[in-house]
């Protein structure tokens, strides 16, 4: 097997290295990460500077762009050929609910989605994880499972880890995402030159956290997996908006 991996915390992160090592097992890996931490970055390219890729010692590419960059530029130039399966994390903390959107983790699994293999992000549901390995060995059982029977096309795996002891785990769950309140407000400073400056505050509390979502799933002790789909059509919508625009028509 040949497993691309990458993240957002950046090649430095702990959860880069812990993934490496429990996909190195299943065959030959590449690695493809941000030189420096992009949590946040989302599903964003990088348009306006070349991209560079250096080598550490360990063979991880290093690349000074975002997550998507990475995977995109790992798929288009730097790898010869397709890899089997692409996989993102571990990241330092949640990506439950709303964070998808967000997160620089899921779009590293996402920029995958043209292979039409297998893509998974995973995270460690905790800002100071103590239990990566756990999450180690929660992706070595879902690549095994993947390996001899994949996911139907075009659905990408978000996989929620709690901080605990393996042994403590209460099992995987199927979860649905759940929502976030909004995120916390911003904070204005003054820089020392008097000009105003912004912190961009924390993501907000679980609102709909309820039975059968990620959010309950975690807090309960259970791995949770959340198939996602990149089409955001609300394809509920469609029907109605017909029937919407039919009037417009008619005021025209
Ligand atoms: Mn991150």
């Amino acid at each position: 097997m040949r497993l691309l991996l990458s993240n957002d915390d950046g090649c430095q992160s702990a959860g880069l290295a812990v993934l490496a090592e429990a996909c190195r097992p299943f065959g030959e890996i590449f690695v493809a990460a941000p030189d420096r931490d992009r949590s946040g970055a989302s599903n964003s390219l990088t348009l306006d500077r070349p991209l560079s890729v250096e080598q550490d010692a360990r063979g991880f590419h290093c690349i000074n762009g975002t997550p998507t960059d990475c995977v995109h530029l790992a798929l288009t130039c730097l790898l010869d050929d397709p890899p089997d399966m692409v996989i993102s994390g571990i990241n330092h903390g949640a990506n439950l609910g709303d964070d998808v959107l967000y997160s620089g983790t899921v779009a590293a699994a996402m920029e995958g989605r043209f292979l039409g293999r297998p893509a998974m992000a995973v995270s460690l549901a905790s800002r100071t994880p103590r239990h990566l390995d756990t999450a180690g060995r929660v992706v070595a059982l879902l690549v095994e499972r993947l390996r001899t029977s994949p996911l139907p096309e075009l659905t990408l795996l978000n996989v929620n880890v709690p901080d605990l002891p393996f042994d403590r785990l209460a099992g995987f769950r199927v979860t649905r995402l759940g929502h976030r309140h909004p995120s916390e407000a911003v904070t204005r400073l003054q820089d020392p030159h008097g000009r105003t400056v912004y912190w961009i505050g924390g993501v907000g509390d679980a609102r709909d956290a309820g039975e059968g979502t990620d959010f309950h799933a975690v807090a309960e002790g259970f791995v949770s997996l959340t198939p996602l789909t990149v089409d955001m059509t609300r394809h509920s919508a469609v029907g109605p908006l017909c029937d919407w625009v039919r009037a417009l028509e008619e005021l025209a």
